[in-house]
């Protein structure tokens, strides 16, 4: 019944003592990259360092920072030679965090998001819309090359073009979607425009929804709007990107691999582990990844373990839904965006003035981004043509920037409200 019934129930001890004997491995594959090797000998760590499972709090937390100042290469461990793939984060033209694979770890990141895929449903002679960006982010590629292990038919419709990906459902019979969770009601949006009943008049009977945090309520209203069943979809490209964590078919929790990643719940400020059943974030390592592997990675994710074993028989344990992070990143439209990206590029446009707020809204089923933006006085003397110019530079300079078109307000110094402290930086007025 299960994809690989053996792995999926092994009983904890047999679980946990497998994992050891991966993250002994770990150790002593990353040892081999500039990164590791560095900070474990200053520590003086090694592979003798691991007795026990526990053991993983002898070494360093890594964070997006590290990887971004060992960019490109840093935490490579095997000779560049081997690499086949890389992928990097969603949301940023900069210098976006990479990570490297080989062929093995792209075939065992298949095998993870098959295993996903069949849990919830997926079998060979489904027909597969795949409407996640395929390229650099690995939202398309890694469900792609899981749904072909699986034998389904896969269209890689890719992101976007709504009346197209409506088409191609209803042509080609698509059975199961993967989607992000506001273009997916975006797009049943379109499907009222062209007087097409989503219930009716496709056979879509599975969803996957991921890369953006989205609630309960969400999830239902997706539901009962196109009338299947959708599953929640967690990972991050610093984990390979999908197949982290992923619903079962009693959809009460994700289910995270605990054969391929180690888990840990911090609580941020402290960095102790918290018990199970307790917020915190999400720390991970990597247990089966040889291109790069990567120690206790600090993932900025809020979440809790479900203490309880689930009823599906899985031992691999549950997480919560994603319930936000403890940076400012925000994710609009499935794309990552860090205020901190906004205010360099205005700080390069002459004429912006200190201070700007981003204001995110729903209006119907559309997501938007409007910057407030503080510019000089100067282009409030009555020229229109100044102003949109300046607009219209500040948009295209936001747009190269953080990938997203936003809405560009300009208003004169001083009319946004200085907060006592630090900055406020981000209204998000999205409800459910
Ligand atoms: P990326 O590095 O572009 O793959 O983005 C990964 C981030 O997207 C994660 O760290 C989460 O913050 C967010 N994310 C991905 N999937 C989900 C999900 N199902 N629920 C909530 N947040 C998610
Ligand atoms: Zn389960």
């Amino acid at each position: 019944m299960y994809w690989e019934k053996d792995v999926e129930t092994l009983s904890r001890a047999k679980l946990e003592k497998l994992q050891l004997v991966q993250l002994k491995d770990t150790i002593s594959r990353a040892q081999k990259s500039f990164y590791y090797g560095k900070t474990f000998k200053e520590k003086g760590l090694n592979v003798n360092s691991v007795k026990s499972l526990h053991d993983i709090n002898k070494f360093s937390f890594t964070t997006k920072d590290d990887l971004r100042e060992h960019w490109p290469y840093g935490f490579i461990a095997v000779p560049k030679e081997e690499l086949v793939r890389m992928h990097s984060s969603s949301g940023t033209t900069g210098r976006a965090t990479v990570v490297f694979h080989t062929a093995h770890d792209i075939a065992v990141w298949a095998n993870l998001l098959a295993r996903c895929m069949y849990m919830a449903g997926m079998r060979k002679g489904d027909v597969f819309q795949n409407m996640m960006t395929y390229g650099l982010f690995t939202g398309g590629l890694g469900f792609h090359y899981g749904a072909e292990k699986i034998g389904a038919l896969v269209i890689p419709a890719g992101a976007g073009n709504s009346k197209r990906q409506i088409q191609l459902m209803r042509d080609f019979e698509t059975t199961v979607v993967h989607v992000i969770p506001s273009y997916a009601l975006h797009l049943s949006a379109v499907f009222n425009e062209l007087k097409i009943n989503p219930r009716k008049d496709t056979k879509v009977k599975i969803a996957f929804l991921g890369a953006e945090p989205h609630t309960e309520k969400m999830r239902k209203k997706i539901e009962e709007i196109y009338g299947y069943k959708a599953f929640n979809s967690y990972g991050l490209s610093e984990m390979n990107g999908p197949g982290v964590a992923f619903e079962c078919p009693y959809q009460n929790g994700m289910h995270i691999w605990e054969d391929s990643f180690l888990v840990e719940i911090i609580n941020p400020k402290t960095l102790q582990p918290v018990a199970d059943g307790e917020e915190g974030e999400l720390v991970m390592t990597t247990l089966q990844r040889e291109g790069m592997p990567l120690i206790r990675y600090r993932t900025k994710d809020l979440t809790k373990i479900i203490p309880e074993p689930c009823v599906c028989g899985r031992t691999h344990r549950r997480i919560e839904r994603i319930k936000g992070r403890t940076d400012d990143m925000l994710i609009l439209k499935g794309v990552n965006i860090y205020p901190m990206q906004v205010e360099r590029k205005l700080m390069e446009i002459e004429g912006v003035g200190t201070n700007f707020l981003i204001v995110l809204d729903r209006e119907g089923f559309n997501d938007l981004m409007t910057v407030k933006v503080e510019v000089d006085r100067k282009y409030f003397s009555g020229d229109m043509k100044q102003l949109d110019a300046l607009r219209k530079k500040i948009v295209e300079g936001l747009k190269s920037e953080i990938l997203i078109t936003p809405k560009v307000d300009l208003v004169e110094p001083d009319s946004i409200p200085k907060g006592e402290g630090k900055a406020v930086r981000v209204v998000d007025n999205r409800k459910d």
